[in-house]
């Protein structure tokens, strides 16, 4: 988890930017019901800043979500 060497392309289909953070599969679920498609490296997804951005805000959505049903 975190960064990863330079030289990987953003694995998010039709995307060329460089990657700067790897991800598991699952963990990127998320972005893949927001409509991208990931090309996923043995298990791993690669993200470059800008589609990284969007996962974490796309988390912060879930986080908020499971909190909520934590309390009912
Ligand atoms: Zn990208």
């Amino acid at each position: 988890m975190g960064k990863i060497s330079k030289g990987v392309a953003c694995s998010v289909e039709g995307c060329d930017e460089r990657a700067v953070h790897s991800l598991s599969l699952e963990e990127t679920r998320i972005l893949e019901d927001k409509g991208y498609r990931l090309e996923a490296i043995h298990s791993r997804v690669y993200l470059c800043e800008k589609h990284y951005k969007e996962w974490k805000k796309a988390r912060k959505k879930i986080e908020k979500f499971e909190k909520w049903r934590m309390m009912r």
